[in-house]
């Protein structure tokens, strides 16, 4: 698995329900469960922001799910087959 010290600083629309862990994460201020900004931090820690603008740290993502589940339409991955291959896996619509 690559270190993805790279995805530091970055971010990315997120706007299906996040499922981890086989639970729905929702919003400790408003309880919605979709339309997400994920944002990558640079001591590796995910944070996730909903429309409103709540920010919620989420300690059951790091850097490496990160990298592995932004899609093509991110600046960066770490290999062209690991973003695609994410991208299928979460938006079904863009793979083909
Ligand atoms: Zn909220």
């Amino acid at each position: 698995m690559p270190s993805c010290q790279e995805a530091a600083g970055l971010m990315m629309r997120w706007q299906q329900p996040h499922v981890i862990g086989g639970e729905v994460r929702t919003c400790p201020g408003c309880g919605v469960y979709q339309d997400w900004i994920v944002f990558c931090l640079r001591d590796d820690s995910i944070w996730l922001r909903c429309r409103a603008g709540h920010e919620t740290k989420e300690p059951g993502l790091d850097a490496v799910w990160y990298c592995r589940n932004s899609g093509p339409v991110d600046r960066f991955h770490p290999t062209l087959e690991e973003g695609l291959r994410g991208a299928r896996r979460w938006r079904p619509h863009l793979g083909h």
